[in-house]
């Protein structure tokens, strides 16, 4: 097991900078999952910590140790990809015997490990198989058994379960999970999706644009989000982002929710007369006294919107979805999509095309306009 660092670290491919000024800590023996949308570097930065490209600048340490221009066979990763990878030409047993016959391991220490793994991931009945005769969810657990026999200090794993149908997803997630508690090897995971981070990960590391924006446990990122784009990402359906004017009322905060940019051309009248939304108290003067008078984002999610009558988001409702346990409302606001997740069963006949929405101010987090920045 081991600890990685990454300083200052950039990729360019030619002119086009894919990875800027990426730095991380991931603790010794820890679950690290790089979360971000297609494009964003993730698979990058994945190849350049196993060595199979090389950094344009910074550096990668294991440990104590430099490696950043070490080649993959002396960084002890095994790596698991999306696509299986596996030899069609070998069985399950072969496939998995494979890297330790390279690495000259004894033979019955072979067998251990081999029984071990197929042991945990079940596929003992399957070791006599070809790969071509496997589904796409044994593959892939020939592919992780393959990486788990043989014991690196640190397991790399590219979406792996982007091949899988729904269910085997789910089921994958937790088989892997229980790996990581059995070992306790250091883990980076990489993935676009938000809810296989959310689960997995003991360190969240949030790249976009070849950045890392925010990284944490994930559940403090998903209540403190740093910026807009952090906010919009973890969470579905995702938060609801409205324009409006910060203005200090009294000892409080508000905002007046409306488009208020120049040559607002939707012919909306009612900004001036609708109920302002509180957002703050004394408390948050330091915070938000600079921005006073000034145009910002409000960011509330779904399951903070509650209904109350007269409430500062007057709703004007599309569509209603009623799940039995929970209700969604989707609706727009000054032309702005809303959508409410509500614990109640609406009695939407049609008559009431308008609901009334009200949030707590510790729900309402506020960003700035231009760069998305959380105030
Ligand atoms: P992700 O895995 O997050 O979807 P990638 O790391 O695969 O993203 O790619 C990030 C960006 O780098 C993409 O815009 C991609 O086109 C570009 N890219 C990746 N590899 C190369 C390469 N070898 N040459 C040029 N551009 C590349
Ligand atoms: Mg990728």
């Amino acid at each position: 097991m081991v600890a990685v660092s990454i300083r200052q670290l950039d990729k360019r491919f030619g002119d086009t900078t894919v990875l800027q000024d990426v730095n991380l800590h991931i603790d010794d023996g820890a679950f690290a999952v790089l979360v971000g949308p297609s494009g964003c570097g993730k698979s990058t930065l994945l190849r350049l910590i196993a060595g199979l490209d090389k950094p344009s600048a910074g550096r990668i340490v294991f440990g104590e140790r430099d490696v950043t221009s070490a080649p993959p066979r002396e960084r002890d990763v095994a790596m698991v990809f999306q696509s299986y990878a596996l030899y069609p030409h070998l069985s399950v047993h072969d496939n998995l015997a494979f890297g330790l016959r390279l690495r000259k391991i004894p033979k019955k220490e072979i067998a251990a490990r081999i029984a071990e793994v197929s042991d945990m991931l079940g596929l003992a009945p399957l070791l006599e198989r070809m790969p071509r005769a496997l589904s796409g969810g044994q593959r892939q657990r020939v592919a992780m058994g393959r990486a788990i026999a043989r014991r690196p200090a640190l397991f790399l794993f590219d979406e792996p379960l982007s091949n899988l149908d729904a269910a085997l997803r789910a089921q994958v997630r937790v088989d892997i999970r229980k790996l990581h508690q059995r070992f306790g090897t250091t883990s980076i995971y990489v993935t676009h999706d938000q809810v296989e981070a959310m689960t997995l990960a003991d360190q969240m590391f949030i790249l976009n644009g070849g950045r890392i924006q925010q990284s944490g446990p994930p559940l403090t990122l998903y209540d403190q989000p740093n910026s807009r784009f952090v906010a919009g990402f973890l969470g579905s359906p995702a938060t609801n982002f409205l324009r409006g004017t910060l203005r200090r009322h009294g000892d409080h905060w508000t905002v007046t929710l409306g488009d208020n940019s120049v040559g607002n051309d939707h012919g909306d009248d009612d900004t001036a007369t609708a109920t302002p939304l509180l957002v703050g108290g004394p408390d948050d003067d330091s915070r938000l006294a600079a921005h006073d008078g000034q145009a910002v984002v409000v960011g509330i999610r779904p399951h903070h919107l509650t209904l109350k009558a007269d409430g500062p988001i007057a709703l004007t409702l599309d569509l209603v979805e009623e799940l039995g346990g929970e209700t969604y409302a989707y609706g727009t606001l000054h032309h702005q999509p809303v959508v409410a997740r509500l614990k109640r069963r609406l009695a939407h006949d049609g008559d009431h095309p308008i609901l009334h929405l009200d949030a707590q101010p510790q729900h309402i987090k506020l960003f700035h306009t231009d760069t998305g920045i959380r105030l």
